[in-house]
């Protein structure tokens, strides 16, 4: 049994057959799934899909690249959506140096009230990091973000960095590059990150795995990343599948 910690299957490519989708995730073992939602557009969406199925919650938050849109009732609204029974974290917010629609001091300051609501509403969080890790951890540490702990989402730095994350409490994430031929981070991480605070993910429909690198990325294909990590520790898949559902059961308080 697989846990996804990071689905967008509120997302445009999966209007059409999302109902199969999910239906090939359980055949392949994924038992569990967040939907994550992060603008006007999509949180909504993401609190229908996991309404709609027992073993899907959602996350709500607001993305960095589009930082400079998030009003102050759109926060107000991220803070009631928490009180949802299927909301179990806020996200993904954080910091994309990569896209320059926000600039970085507006998505350095949407990003510390989302962790300081984080805090208030005694939630987990969720992090997009893009370019930005120092700045992040930077952050975490000020805003003293071991209080609500959390997620780096598809982590894709240094293992140095994901340590400092592990010392605030935080999971790490892995998604598809650690299956990338040409990766060399992630691949280190999966190997230094100890089992009981890893997380899988696939962050479809982007970064699908390998062999399917390219193509629209589905939560099936979240065995693609645990197998390829049972491989690098040198474990089985249903190691790596035990304490990965596990951690996530835990970070998001999923009885
Ligand atoms: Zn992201
Ligand atoms: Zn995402």
């Amino acid at each position: 049994m697989l846990f996804d910690t990071h689905v967008h299957l509120n997302a445009d490519q999966f209007m059409e057959d999302r109902d199969e989708v999910i239906q090939r995730a359980l055949d392949t073992g994924v038992e569990h799934m967040v939907v994550v939602g992060f603008d006007r557009k999509t949180i909504p969406l993401a609190i229908e899909i996991a309404e709609q199925y027992d073993f899907i919650y959602a996350a709500v938050g607001w993305h960095p690249v589009d930082a400079i849109d998030m009003t102050d009732e759109d926060l107000k609204w991220i803070e009631e959506l928490c009180r949802h029974p299927k909301v179990v974290a806020i996200g993904e917010m954080g910091l994309d140096y990569h896209w320059d629609k926000s600039p970085h001091d507006v998505q350095k300051e949407v990003f510390r009230k989302q962790i300081q609501l984080a805090k208030k509403v005694n939630m987990p969080i969720i992090i997009h990091n893009r370019e930005a890790t120092e700045d992040i951890v930077h952050i975490l540490k000020e805003e003293n973000a071991q209080e609500c702990g959390g997620i780096m989402h598809c982590y894709n730095d240094v293992v140095d960095h994901a340590k400092e994350c592990l010392d605030l409490g935080f999971y790490i994430s892995l998604g598809g590059p650690v299956t990338f031929k040409n990766a060399t981070d992630p691949k280190i991480v999966a190997e230094e990150v100890p089992l009981d605070r890893l997380l899988i993910e696939t962050d479809c429909p982007f970064l699908a795995p390998h062999p399917n690198r390219g193509k629209r990325n589905e939560p099936a294909y979240v065995k693609l990343v645990a197998e390829k990590i049972a491989e690098l520790k040198g474990i089985s898949l249903d190691e790596v599948a035990r304490y990965t559902t596990e951690n996530a059961k835990k970070v998001f308080s999923i009885k």
